[in-house]
């Protein structure tokens, strides 16, 4: 995904730059017809790979596990372990105003069978919504003209764009401006007058949508101090003639949007090729699912993405990772793959999606890891290739490229313990000493020549980010590192797929049922589980090795 970012972004932004390396988050915009076609040919050019088309209507169990799938056209195709992943197709509905059509995306049919087949076999299901909004034609649009007049500020993209992948050796180009805009009253006025034919709000809608991405209802209805919201417009791709209104998702009537559209300064004129909605779907409790994202009462089902409660591209790629290597390792009878929450952010948000459930979209923050320092962007590859390469998902030319990198590392730790340099301060000292001062930058004690390191010529920057990173932060990591170490001790204890909590004393009713759905793995998963105590949890602590030892029977 990040090659493919590379290859096909048109603008590029590192987010929360002015904060501190653990919550840096770089945000491309692809363009979509070139971001689909590499990756289809990507997955082309893979050996192993077969793709069949069709539309799956039954999955299809044998012997209480998976064995394959059969298409609405009748085929069948036997199968090990199977990874759906749906998206909002599961009994979808599209609204606009009070036009309701069953649809997974505007324009293509939902999958009712499929989640009929889903429901039948007892999954604990619920009901979710998200929303897009209208996308407009850019030949309608005087940009330039808009810009003059302040209408619209540019946003170029940063200046020295990075790239996503660790095998991309140049720095990849902004190719394409946004443009920023505000809300204003008459917007404002007009949601407000047409709430009652609003989906969201006149009930029409049952499913719950994400907080923290709201529809233009939402801002408009929850925040009626702020005076206005801003706006993104964002070409779908170089050539393409949409124009994504970032920040005004809709589902009101396709002629209230109209009128939304042209009461915004520069877009009076401006034609709506595809009006904005909203649309609703089944997802799956995940709390149905193991750390290997397959399901507890069906072997060999494994579920990714939106299906599972997420929401947004990574999360679903996330998921697709790990469910498509659990896939592949059940088939081959292999010992699965997992991450811990203190690997990276996809152990993250696998543990809270199979601990916690979801009650809402789910979307990944930083905020919600508590080894955020530990997980930063620069030493992802540090952290997660070993992993990959273990689990068989490292090619030979990604392994090379990474023990060259850390070699440098090693290597230039070993310079930097050696030399001594003078610093802000005016005063000389060794050099790991002077980096922990955070007026010192490794990057201008190194283009000063005050120090030689070794970097990657395509990209110096990264190696001198990481050093920079793990000597300023040095003493912050080593405590991070001892939590991590001490919490996975006690927290990696496992629990036996049958134990019986029923067995427990002192367990709650409520709490024996919630731990017998959620089926956690280990002690720390049931510790992050929604209501449980403390005292839950020690005499979890207690009971465990006597119920296992003592026979479980
Ligand atoms: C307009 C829009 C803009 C978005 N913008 C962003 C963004 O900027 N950033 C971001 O992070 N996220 C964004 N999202 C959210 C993101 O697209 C989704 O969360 C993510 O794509 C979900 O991935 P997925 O693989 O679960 O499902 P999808 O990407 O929806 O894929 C589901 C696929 O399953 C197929 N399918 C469904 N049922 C069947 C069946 N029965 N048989 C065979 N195939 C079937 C569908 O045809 C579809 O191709 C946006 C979503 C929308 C709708």
């Amino acid at each position: 995904m990040g090659q493919a970012a590379d290859a096909n972004g048109i603008q590029f932004k590192l987010l929360n730059r002015s904060r501190g390396p653990a919550v840096w988050s770089p945000r491309a915009q692809c363009d979509k017809g070139l971001y689909s076609s590499w990756v289809e040919s990507a997955l082309a050019g893979t050996p192993g790979i077969t793709t069949l088309w069709g539309r799956v209507s039954r999955v299809l169990v044998s012997a209480g596990s998976v064995s394959g799938v059969a298409f609405e056209d009748g085929r069948e195709v036997a199968c090990a372990s199977l990874v759906v992943t749906t998206g909002t197709f599961l009994n979808g509905l599209t609204h606009v105003g009070r036009h309701q059509v069953a649809a997974g995306r505007v324009g293509e049919a939902p999958s009712t069978e499929l989640a009929a087949s889903i429901r039948a076999m007892g999954f604990t299901v619920g009901r979710l919504k998200t929303g897009t909004p209208p996308r407009l034609d850019r030949r309608t649009i005087d940009f330039d003209a808009a810009v003059r007049q302040g209408l619209f500020t540019t946003e170029p993209g940063d200046e020295k764009p990075e790239a996503f992948s660790f095998l991309s050796k140049a720095r990849p180009t902004n190719r394409a401006v946004c443009w920023m805009l505000h809300t204003n009253d008459r917007v404002a006025g007009l949601v407000r007058d047409h709430l009652d034919e609003s989906p969201l709000f006149n009930g029409q809608i049952q499913g719950i949508g994400p907080r923290y991405c709201p529809s233009l209802e939402d801002k408009i209805v929850r925040f009626p101090e702020r005076e206005r919201h801003q706006i993104y417009l964002e070409p779908e791709g170089l050539d393409a003639d949409e124009i994504y209104v970032n920040g005004f998702s809709t589902s009101l009537p396709a002629e209230v949007q109209e009128d939304l559209v042209h009461a915004l300064a520069g877009l009076e004129a401006a034609v709506i090729l595809r009006h904005g909605y909203a649309v609703e779907y089944d997802f799956i409790q995940p709390t149905e699912l193991s750390a290997t994202l397959e399901a507890h009462r069906l072997p060999g089902f494994f579920c990714a993405g939106q299906i599972n409660g997420t929401s947004g591209y990574e999360e679903a790629a996330a998921q697709g990772l790990v469910a498509g290597a659990n896939a592949a390792k059940r088939a081959r009878g292999e010992q699965p793959f997992r991450l811990r929450r203190s690997d990276g952010y996809i152990g993250v948000l696998v543990d809270d999606l199979t601990t916690q459930g979801c009650v809402e979209p789910y979307r990944m923050f930083t905020s919600r890891a508590e080894h955020r320092l530990l997980l930063r962007i620069d030493n992802a590859d540090l952290r997660l290739t070993p992993k990959g390469r273990e689990c068989g998902l490292v090619s030979e030319e990604r392994w090379a490229a990474f023990t060259e990198r850390r070699r440098r590392y090693t290597a230039n730790i070993g310079v930097l313990r050696q030399q001594s340099i003078v610093g802000p301060s005016g005063r000389r000292d060794a050099a790991l000493t002077v980096l922990r001062d955070p007026r010192a930058s490794l990057t201008d004690l190194v283009g000063q020549g005050e120090l030689r390191l070794e970097t990657d010529p395509g990209r110096p920057e990264l190696d001198l980010q990481t050093l920079e990173a793990e000597i300023r932060y040095d003493g912050y990591l080593q405590r991070e590192l001892l939590v991590a170490a001490k919490s996975a001790q006690e927290h990696d204890r496992p629990i036996p797929a049958d134990f019986p909590f029923n067995r427990v004393p002192g367990l709650s009713r409520e709490m024996v049922e919630r731990l017998a759905m959620v089926k956690p793995e280990t002690l720390g998963q049931v510790s992050r589980m929604a209501g449980a105590t403390p005292a839950a949890v020690a005499v979890l602590r207690v009971y465990l090795p006597r119920l296992v030892s003592g026979g479980a029977q």
